[in-house]
């Protein structure tokens, strides 16, 4: 059996780079997600906490309101839904690609 031939040192990029400044919307880091936030627009107060507390920048807004998320960046946390303080959810966490068989 043939040893596998790896990169060298020399030739691996430095890790912990940050090469240019303000890269991270280059990132699809959307790609990640397991679980997506959907918006209930009727049940948002436009508080736009869920805004304040996205750790991605993700939740879209115009004029002082809630527009939408942005599925390239979200990486699904939760933490949107978990903060909106509506009384019935403006965002509720599903299953990426629609709900599976057995969930509620
Ligand atoms: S799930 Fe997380 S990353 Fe996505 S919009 Fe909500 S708070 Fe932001
Ligand atoms: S936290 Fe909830 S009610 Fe507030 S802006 Fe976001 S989705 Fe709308």
């Amino acid at each position: 059996m043939s040893k596998e031939q790896k990169p060298g040192w020399k030739t691996l990029t430095r890790g912990g780079l940050i090469l240019d400044a303000g890269n991270a919307d280059e990132y699809a880091t959307g790609g990640w997600r397991v679980k997506r936030p959907e918006w209930i627009p009727d049940n948002c107060i436009h508080c736009l906490f869920c805004w304040v507390y996205c750790p991605d920048s993700s939740i879209e807004t115009k004029d002082g309101k809630m527009t939408g998320i942005d599925y390239e960046h979200c990486k699904g946390c939760g933490i949107c839904a978990e903060v909106c303080p509506a009384k019935e959810k403006a965002i509720v966490m599903e299953p990426e690609g629609g709900k599976e068989d057995g969930d509620e």
